[in-house]
């Protein structure tokens, strides 16, 4: 056993990720293939203790912190460095895929799986993270125990979120065992590295295998409601109503031309209610949902102002009122040159030309970024399609990417 520095011969078994793929996707499987495996349940119990265990038999020791974040650790030559890291989360949505957040942490894993089957000992230790409660389903909002590690949110306020079915957050974790000692957050990490399926499309659609994620898109969510005044609808002139479901019409169409000359800005309502949603009355008040993303937050605010003046303007031309109330504001997150670097570095040496990209969806990476180092791996999903059972994805692809995540690995443990 001796310290490699470049370790530039080192490549991940393809084989034994996709077999750990297919096994953890057992774990709250369903009939058409996907995955159901909401935080904290039987299910996110059973895959835990298989990660547990996996990782031990590699000759890692696993610690969990008070929020169940999980960190699997290999010692390094000098174990007083803070560890580089990497991972993602093993929940999912209850019609979730296989790789969303899975092919991250299964991915170390074999990063970890590769290191040890060639002797390769890291100047720093590595550890693996799977993070709780990613995707926000059962308890909101996403990205949770990632965000209490990075500051984002207090211990208590997550502890005391409850489920749908008012069953709340730190009684469920207790409950599957997984409520560890480590204060969360108490854990410096040198830096952070999460591989992840794009969720979208533009990998495929340019026959790319690696995308180097440069950071994530700024999201701002709003409500708005629509008053104009409930009337007959055979007894009222056109001229004299104030139709608030016709008004929001103009709006939705509104957003997506403010959307289509900030490119490649989106902006979607995906959420309308109607009042009193009767087919002979003309509606008396609308609420709906916007959101909008740009990886510019100057350009989200852009688009911010230029949508209210547009909804104002409908809504006078109309005879209605509008009230437009901002419910979130992500900023954009910018990941750290040098990781992303070396994750582009790591591409090309595997033989790939790493396309540089920004996530439109949020990451546990985002919240990480602001406590450490970052970057993210981008592979491609057949049409681009996640958060939902059909999720697919091809071995080699599954293989390239934890290749690069094992050479972004290798470089950070260089380079810092
Ligand atoms: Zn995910």
């Amino acid at each position: 056993m001796g310290l490699k520095t470049s370790g530039s011969n080192l490549r991940v078994d393809g084989e034994a990720l996709w077999t750990d793929l297919m096994e953890t996707a057992r774990f709250g499987g369903t009939p058409k293939g996907g995955v159901k495996r909401l935080t904290l349940t039987a299910e996110d119990r059973q895959v835990r203790d298989w990660f547990v265990k996996t990782c031990e038999e590699l000759g890692c020791t696993v610690s969990c912190d008070s929020m169940g974040n999980l960190f699997a650790r290999r010692p390094g030559l000098d174990d007083s460095l803070p560890p580089i890291t990497m991972g993602s989360h093993l929940d999912t949505q209850p019609t979730g895929g296989k790789f969303d957040g899975i092919l991250g942490v299964l991915g170390g894993l074999a990063v970890l799986r590769a290191l040890r089957e060639a002797g390769h000992v890291t100047r720093h230790p590595i550890e693996l993270i799977n993070w709780t409660n990613e995707e926000g389903s059962r308890f909101t909002p996403p990205m949770m125990c990632s965000g209490v590690f990075a500051g984002i949110f207090t211990e208590q306020e997550v502890l005391d979120k409850r489920d749908r079915a008012g069953l709340r957050f730190g009684d469920e974790l207790e409950a599957i065992g997984y409520r560890g000692g480590e204060i969360c957050g108490q854990h410096p990490i040198t830096a952070y590295f999460e591989l992840h399926i794009e969720q979208g499309p533009i990998l495929e659609a340019e026959e790319l295998t690696i995308g180097a994620v440069a950071g994530v898109q700024g999201m701002r969510w709003y409500e708005v409601t629509v008053r104009g005044r409930d009337a007959h609808a055979g007894s009222t002139p056109m001229p004299l109503r104030h139709d608030a479901l016709l008004a929001s019409a103009h709006m939705i169409a509104a957003l997506a031309e403010v959307a289509r000359a900030h490119a490649p800005a989106v902006g979607t309502v995906g959420l309308i209610e109607n009042h009193p949603n009767s087919n002979n009355v003309v509606p008396g008040e609308t609420f709906f949902t916007v959101d909008i993303r740009h990886p510019e937050d100057h350009v989200v605010a852009a688009m911010e102002a230029a949508f209210q003046e547009r909804f104002r303007a409908i809504a006078e031309a109309g005879g209605v009122d509008v009230e437009i109330v901002r419910i979130w504001d992500a900023p954009a997150v910018h990941f750290d040159p040098a990781c992303v670097a070396m994750v582009a570095d790591a591409a090309r040496e595997a033989g790939f030309a790493p396309r540089s990209i920004v996530s439109g969806p949020g990451h546990d990476a985002a919240y990480v970024a602001r406590v450490a180092p970052t970057a993210m791996i981008f592979v491609p999903c057949k049409d681009g399609l996640s958060h939902n059972e059909e999720e697919s994805i091809t071995q080699a692809d599954a293989q390239a990417g934890a290749n690069v995540l094992l050479g972004a690995i290798l470089r950070a443990d260089a380079a810092f």
